[in-house]
Order: structure tokens, then sequence, then C-alpha cells
């Protein structure tokens, strides 16, 4: 990871959303649609990454979907590298779609099985006809596969031969092929035994170090986006509740939510200052498509208070670079 970052963001999302229909209700014609990403506003230097977190539901491999447009986002921008991509067609899209990548969280699923190792790495150099000739192509397969561990020697075999680690490997061989800017990894170890998921979150470190590329990487898991991150931001039910540096973040939890995550990461990985106690959220994740009304959390919030189910808190600076979604923050933090 690098520690200096350009000033100017690479990528700045502004108020995304992404709406689905639901399905038809007995009770109405028209249900409402369920509302994945509500409003997720952030920016992302060069060379950094971004963890986001929250619970299965929360709405952040969406998002990460909606930023590539791999899913068409509501409304919204997504603003990569000055330009507009939500508005971007034609040459110019598959241009900015080739320094944007992603990692998918299941290399059983993520490649074609009729296809070799090469074809599979290939592939997006095709797809943009990055070199004229095979050979040309070829040896950046190969260089690619290098990089990342694979032995050349695996060219020709299918991925069916290969353990999920060396899987992965390939899925981010193919991300990488094209030197892009940007690579959405999304849960890219959570599927990999934990054996293997240090072994593929240190290859992941040494390729953003030398190839400088910025990472929103999608977990929900607080210990490996503590490993990885530089900032995280904490999703709930498709919003933003709480972003801040790592340290800071980690050291001064200050939503509610973040901290009853926090809570569930054993003793010996934390670095909050305070004595913990494990807190258990009652109840489940709320539907999407009828989120409770004030603050999303508060059906499951241990600090929750009238004004809570009424008005949404608004996601605010309560210094160092740290914003929270809550109206009680500085209580929660033991401030007040
Ligand atoms: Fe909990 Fe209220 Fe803060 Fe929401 S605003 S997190 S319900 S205390």
């Amino acid at each position: 990871m690098s520690e200096n970052f350009d000033k100017a963001p690479l990528l700045e999302v502004s108020h995304l959303r992404k709406l689905f229909p639901s399905g038809s209700s007995v009770f109405s014609r028209k249900s409402a649609p369920i509302k994945a990403v509500d409003d997720v506003s952030f920016t992302l230097s060069a060379g950094e990454t971004l963890g986001v977190v929250g619970e299965s539901g929360c709405g952040k491999s969406t998002m990460g979907r909606a930023v590539l447009r791999l899913i068409e986002p509501t409304s919204g921008s997504v603003i990569f590298k000055g330009k507009d991509f939500t508005k971007a067609t034609g040459q110019e899209l598959r241009q900015m779609r080739s320094d944007m990548q992603i990692i998918f969280q299941d290399p059983y699923a993520s490649l074609n099985p009729r296809m070799t190792v090469g074809e599979i790495i290939a592939e997006p150099l095709e797809i943009q006809k990055r070199y004229k000739t095979k050979e040309e192509e070829r040896k950046r397969v190969l260089e690619v596969m290098d990089v990342v561990g694979l032995n050349p020697k695996y060219y020709n075999r299918y991925p069916h031969e290969f353990s999920g680690g060396q899987r992965q490997r390939i899925g981010i061989a193919r991300a990488i092929v094209l030197g892009p800017s940007l690579v959405v990894c999304d849960e890219p170890v959570s599927a990999l035994d934990v054996s293997i998921q240090s072994q593929v979150l240190n290859l992941l470190r040494q390729l953003q170090s030398s190839m400088g590329m910025a990472y929103i990487f999608i977990s929900h898991s607080l210990s490996v986006i503590k490993h990885i991150s530089d900032r995280v931001m904490v999703m709930y039910l498709g919003h933003v509740m709480e972003t801040a540096d790592k340290e800071e973040l980690f050291a001064n939890p200050s939503h509610p939510y973040t901290r009853a995550l926090l809570s569930a990461i054993p003793l010996p990985e934390r670095h909050s200052k305070e004595k913990h106690q494990r807190i258990i959220l009652q109840g489940d994740l709320p539907s999407p498509a009828d989120p409770p009304s004030g603050c999303v959390f508060h059906t499951r919030c241990y600090m929750a208070d009238a004004i809570c189910s009424t008005e949404k808190p608004e996601l605010r600076d309560i210094g160092n670079g740290h914003f929270v979604a809550c109206h009680f923050c500085e209580k929660c933090r033991g401030k007040e």
C-alpha cells in the first residue's frame, strides 16, 4: 500500500443509488423498490485501499458493481480520472473500463471451465485489442502469470486442475493484465481456506505497491479489512454508517454498528483502547424493500432513542477525517 496518495482523487463517487424492482406484493399492486445502495458517497486516491465492510445484504457488493457499471446505477455519479463514468459511452466507455477491473469472490464460478488459463488471462487483452500479434499477447500473459506466482507451464491447463488459491491467482492475473488503476476486490478471499487467505492478501498488497493500483476491497470480515485497508467504510442496509482512516476507526469506533462488528473480532486483533464486551445485535437485517424510518439501524441499535426512529442522522465530520451517521456518536465514543 502506498503511503503517498495523489492529492486529486482517482475516483469520486457521489450520491450513488441502486434500486431494484421488488416482486409483486399481496398488499399492493406496485410494491416499493429494493434500495440496495442508497446515497453512498466517497473518494479514493491513486494507490489507496478503501475497505468496505458490513453484513451480507448490506449492499457493499452491489455498490462495487454499480461503481464499475457491471450493474447500472439508478442515480448518482462516478467520476474516474476527472471524467463521468456513468455518462461514458462507446469508445470512451471501453477505454475507461480497461482501467477499472474486478476480482470476484468465487474463484470456482468466475472462471470459464472451457477456457485454458492462457485464454482466460488473455481475454481482456483481446477485448481491448491491446496487441497486434498473438505472440505479444502470449508474452504479456506469461509475464503476468509470473507476477501472480503461476508457473508458466500452466498456460494450457484448465481451471478445474487448480486449487482455490491458484484459481484466485488466475482471477487476479485476469484483473491486472491490462494494468488498471482501480480494482474492485469483491470478497476475494472469503471462499478460500484461512491458510491461503493471507497468501492472496499479501499478493494483492505486493501488486499494489509495484503497480500503484487503488482497491475498493469488499469484505464481511473486519479482520481482513484491517489487514489490507488504508481507510474503512462501514455499510448497513445500503447506507454508509461510518468512514475513517483505518487506525482512527479501529482506535475510536464511533457508530454503534461498527462497535458491534468490532466486538466480534478476537481480542489480540483489536486495538481499541477500552475494554470490550461482545455486543450481540438482536434481530435480522431488515428488508431493503422496507427499510426502517429515521436511522436505518434503529431497530437493532442498543443505543437508540426516540429521535432515531424519526430523524435520519447525517454522515457528519467528527474530526480527523472521521465521519459518522449517528445522533449520539459522541456518547457512543464515551465523550459525553
Ligand atoms: Fe443507534 Fe440512534 Fe445512532 Fe442510529 S442514530 S446508530 S439508532 S443511536
